[in-house]
Parts: structure tokens; C-alpha cells; sequence
């Protein structure tokens, strides 16, 4: 069961903020599943002599796997690792999560949300920017942001040109990275907390 806990000052957030978090929550917690739902169908092929074979296959006829995670490198490896990724992001949205409320300084500078990492891996920030736009779109930068929470950072050393450390702004811009990371570097893509907003938001 989902255990969703709020940390905020009661004093500069109102309840309609928590809602907002939590319907955005819920659309996630549908997005992932859609998204989990996809790579089972591309698992589940028929067993025996060129199950890989149709795996792979079956990932290269879903336009969305080939569009955000790349359609070359499919090893063995990594289409498992992308599956347990794909797994725990639904996992992990339907355990337990803590929003913390944040205002517009520090790291919420210009950003929607944002994740400390490792120490706090169910704690997710929320910037005052995520307010007020669709659900869908919060949804996925959830998503994004539980990325962060499996261990997955932006990757400034091996795709420095094309995704700068700590600069994710939303829109066209990381669209397009996204994309370019899909295509040039595939393993990155599948690790990458950008590749998972955009794929998941191809299941709203
Ligand atoms: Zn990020």
C-alpha cells in the first residue's frame, strides 16, 4: 500500500498544494504501470531456441522503447537491467514516499523538483515551478525525480555535451538530449531520469 507522507510549513503551503502533489502522484503510480506493462510485452515472448532474438525484436516494433532508450546495444544485460529499472520505478512510487514542500531557493532555483540522492532515496522536493501545470506533465517529472531515487544521476562525464551536470529545465531542450541520448549513446538512455520522463510520458 502506498504511504505518502508530506513534510511542508503549513504556513506557506495549503492543502491544495498537497492535493495537486498527490493527484500528480496517482497519475504516476498509472504511468509507470502503462510503462511496466510495455516492457512486459516485449519480455514475454515465446520461450525456447530465439527467445532473445524475439525480445529484442519486440522492443524494436515499440516505437516509444526505440524512441527514448535507443534501439542499438540490446544486450541480454541490458534489457534485463532496464526491465528491473522499469519494475522498481512502479515499485517505488507504490511504497513509501515523503514530499517535502520546498520554497523557490537553493536548489529549487529554476527547477520543478529535485532529489538529494542516495542518503534520502524516498525523499523527493518539490519547487513551487511544479504548481499549476497538467497532471500529466507532474506525473512524469515524479517519475524522473524516483529515477534519481534508484541511484540514477544526470551523467555530466559520459554525455557532458549533451546533458550538463545539474541543469535539467524542462521542455523542448531536454527533449531533444533525451532523444539524442536514445540514439547515440543507448545505455546512457536507459539510466538516464530524462529517458524515463519522456517514456513514461508517451503513456499518458
Ligand atoms: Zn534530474
Amino acid at each position: 500500500m502506498t504511504r505518502i507522507k508530506f513534510i511542508y510549513d503549513t504556513e506557506r503551503f495549503s492543502n491544495n498544494h498537497v492535493a495537486e502533489v498527490q493527484a500528480a502522484h496517482g497519475r504516476a503510480q498509472e504511468l509507470s504501470t502503462n510503462m511496466r506493462a510495455q516492457m512486459e510485452d516485449i519480455w514475454d515472448q515465446r520461450r525456447g531456441l530465439g527467445l532473445w532474438k524475439r525480445r529484442r525484436k519486440a522492443w524494436k516494433e515499440s516505437s516509444d522503447f526505440t524512441r527514448w532508450l535507443g534501439d542499438e546495444k540490446l544486450t541480454k544485460r541490458q534489457i534485463r537491467l532496464t526491465r528491473k529499472r522499469i519494475f522498481e520505478i512502479e515499485k517505488r512510487l507504490g511504497k513509501r514516499v515523503t514530499y517535502a514542500l520546498k520554497t523557490n531557493r537553493g536548489h529549487c532555483k529554476g527547477h520543478w523538483a529535485w532529489h538529494a540522492g542516495g542518503l534520502q532515496a524516498r525523499r523527493v522536493r518539490i519547487c513551487p515551478n511544479f504548481y499549476g501545470h497538467s497532471t500529466d506533465i507532474q506525473a512524469t517529472v515524479l517519475i524522473h525525480e524516483i529515477v534519481h531515487g534508484l541511484g540514477q544521476l544526470h551523467l555530466p562525464f559520459t554525455t557532458w555535451h549533451l546533458i550538463p551536470a545539474n541543469a535539467h529545465p524542462r521542455g523542448a531542450d531536454t527533449r531533444d538530449k533525451a532523444l539524442a541520448l536514445a540514439r547515440h549513446h543507448p545505455r546512457d538512455a536507459r539510466r538516464s531520469p530524462e529517458n524515463y520522463e519522456h517514456l513514461s510520458r508517451a503513456f499518458a
